[in-house]
């Protein structure tokens, strides 16, 4: 399934994820030492990422899932954002770290981190797996970051294109031609 047409090159093997996770995790429990911390999933995209990296956080960790959505054509975000599935529980007085997949335009987190804020957490950090500065429009500060990667439109690890290759393990570049052929 997986050839040339449809993943041009793999920008991220899957040894290089989950030894960059190890050491994001590494520090992540470092930093909140005695500390409870809450890890907040943004689905879909940071599904695979959050999985592997929550198992290597050592403490007092809890989980919650947020699901956003932003306005676009598939490749390209607008600068809506809208929370379709809120956290379950209260982050009031907790130490909040977002674990997302990708920071692009750097509109989604803007948005996401305000909110969170506003929320009267402890603290609010952000990990994301992947960073593409050279799109930013929006300013985010990104604490943890795995991998500063260029402009490409990547996929797998969680990262889709139309809900699909999320599952493939490691970190590849989109041929063109398949959303050219559909955007
Ligand atoms: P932003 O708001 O920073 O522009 O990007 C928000 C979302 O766009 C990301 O969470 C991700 O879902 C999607 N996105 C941005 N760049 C890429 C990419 O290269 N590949 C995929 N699959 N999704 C991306």
């Amino acid at each position: 399934m997986i050839d040339s047409t449809t993943i041009k090159e793999v920008l991220i093997s899957e040894e290089q994820l989950q030894q960059r996770v190890k050491e994001l995790a590494k520090q992540i429990s470092d930093d909140y030492k005695g500390e409870e911390v809450v890890l907040v999933c943004v689905l879909k995209g940071a599904v695979m990422f959050f999985a592997d990296l929550a198992r290597y956080v050592e403490g007092d960790v809890s989980l919650d899932f947020i699901s956003c959505s932003s306005y676009g054509s598939s490749t390209v975000s607008s600068g809506v954002v809208r929370i379709m599935k809120d956290l379950d529980k209260p982050v009031e007085g907790k130490h909040v770290v977002v674990v997302e997949d990708i920071v692009d335009t750097g509109n989604t987190l803007h948005y996401l981190l305000e909110n969170l804020k506003s929320r009267n957490a402890k603290s609010v950090r952000l990990v994301a797996l992947l960073n593409k500065p050279d799109r930013r429009t929006a300013e985010v500060k990104v604490d943890y970051q795995g991998f500063e990667i260029p402009d490409y439109f990547v996929v797998g690890y969680g990262l889709d294109f139309a809900e699909k290759y999320r599952n493939l393990p490691f970190v590849g570049i989109l041929n063109e031609k398949v959303y050219q052929d559909k955007v």
